[in-house]
């Protein structure tokens, strides 16, 4: 496998530390419902994790769950994400986490995701992530301010690289404030909850009551679940300048070694060619995409449609172009409850091969998903036009398990449809030899009021559900 890698700025092969490939992924802050664009990387990552099994690795993937509240700026000032959240709504801030979460779940089972090996939460770690800046202060890397403890990131020599970060520059060009931080860089790893307050998550710790800085808990989560080293990190790129820089930073501090080898970056998605943004009013959920009487699985299609590292673009025709692919495919796959033709599809000679070439070699090529969309759109169209024969039945079924394999779009899990209704199809057949058009179009009918469409082709009837 081939794969980009955001740390040597190029594609390298993939080679795992050990027999099993260990994967971190950043995952959602539950203060609000989940957008759109933030399921695109949790679609893709899904996807990777089955190319990497599909290319014979084993693998153990972390997803966390930041329900402790980090602040609205990277530069540890502005308000308390879950804070915000949970005034606005005049609940807890756990009663907050809570309810995102279980929206967060059920999304994430409507997208039919498989689910991550563990999904900590950041309050399930609180002792560790103290700890973690006890050792971090056991070694000097941290210096204490009124209002909490930041890590000194003048003491690294390579603080920054992976975003390729122009020290000096920032250094040199940062505006003065009264943080009082030594560098402008520097970054709070806990922080104190300033004493007329009283907030809904604090905790006591050596240096006083407060909570961990945002970038603490992935570095802990990582450490404490998948040991000091991993394999791939992966998150939005909008994460890279500063919270996988100082996740990196604070982790090699403190072991000395790489802390993964490889960093992989999501790009954005865009709605109507803009930043997704409440003033625009463009902001949509995957719930504003169902209500719509959209599937979810299509939603899926259209990002993997494009590839994870250019920028993506959602409008409502696009949503419509991908729910009619469904479809397509969907119609399609009910080929297999009706082999009509008497040849064989040439499009499924060779299925071992088709899998490969279509879907198999495009993932491992860096995640290509819309060279493997596009390969299964061509053949799954020419086994639509030359229909299948029973030989096709077995190699078929396989090539159907191999695209719900790496994309889960459920296109193998599809029912035959009842006796009854293979009666009326019968009947309609009878009808069109006996040329009794006006029965056959009121057969069409009763089967449509029942979800069945019918398509007459050259081997004769094909249904749909609709
Ligand atoms: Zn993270």
């Amino acid at each position: 496998m081939i794969i980009y890698n955001t740390l040597a700025r190029k594609t390298e092969q993939f080679k795992p530390i050990g027999d099993k490939v260990k994967i971190y992924t950043c995952g959602m802050t539950v203060y609000s419902h989940p957008h759109i664009g933030n399921w695109v990387a949790f679609i893709y990552w899904d996807v990777l994790v089955s190319a990497l099994k599909s290319a014979g690795f084993n693998t153990e993937r972390v997803q966390n769950i930041t329900d402790v509240g980090h602040l609205t700026s990277d530069e540890d000032a502005g308000e308390d994400k879950m804070l915000k959240g949970a005034f606005k709504e005049g609940k807890s801030a756990w009663e907050i986490a809570e309810k995102y979460i279980n929206i967060a779940t059920t999304e994430a089972q409507q997208l039919n995701l498989s689910k991550p090996d563990h999904m900590p939460r950041a309050t399930e770690y609180i002792n560790e992530q103290i700890q973690f800046v006890k050792e971090l202060e056991g070694k000097g890397l941290t210096y204490r301010l009124s209002d909490g403890v930041y890590f000194d990131t003048s003491k690294l020599k390579n603080y920054g690289e992976l975003a390729r970060l122009d020290i000096g520059g920032l250094r040199f060009g940062a505006r003065v404030k009264d943080t009082g931080k030594k560098n402008p860089t520097d970054f709070a790893v806990w922080k104190l909850s300033s004493p007329n307050e009283k907030r809904d998550m604090e905790w006591d710790s050596p240096w006083g009551i407060g909570f961990p800085g945002w970038h603490l808990e992935c570095s802990v989560m990582a450490r404490e679940i998948l040991g000091d080293q991993i394999d791939i990190h992966t998150g939005g790129i909008d994460l890279i300048p500063v919270h996988h820089t100082n996740e990196i930073a604070q982790t090699e501090a403190l072991t000395g070694k790489t802390f993964s080898n490889y960093w992989v970056h999501v790009n954005h998605l865009k709605v109507n060619g803009t930043k997704m943004s409440k003033s625009l009013g463009n902001v949509y959920t995957l719930q504003d995409i169902i209500n719509k009487g959209f599937s979810p699985i299509a939603f899926k299609l259209l990002i993997l449609s494009k590839h994870y590292r250019t920028e993506g673009n959602f409008t409502w025709e696009i949503m419509q172009a991908a729910q009619n692919r469904l479809k397509h495919w969907q119609s399609v796959a009910a080929l297999k409850w009706q082999p009509l033709s008497k040849e064989p599809s040439e499009a499924l000679n060779n299925v071992e091969q088709a899998i490969k070439h279509d879907i198999t070699n495009n993932l491992l090529n860096d995640l290509d998903t819309p060279a493997a969309i596009s390969s299964i759109d061509k053949r799954l169209s020419e086994i639509y036009s030359t229909g299948i024969s029973k030989q096709n039945v077995e190699a078929f079924k396989r090539y159907l398990n191999a695209i719900d394999g790496a994309f889960r779009l459920d296109l193998s899990g599809q029912t035959d449809i009842s006796v009854d209704l293979k009666k009326l199809l019968e009947q309609r057949s009878l009808a069109r030899r006996q040329k009794d058009w006006v029965k056959a179009d009121r057969l069409r009918d009763r089967l449509k009021e029942q979800g069945i469409e019918v398509d007459d082709t050259s081997n004769g009837q094909i249904w749909t559900r609709s």
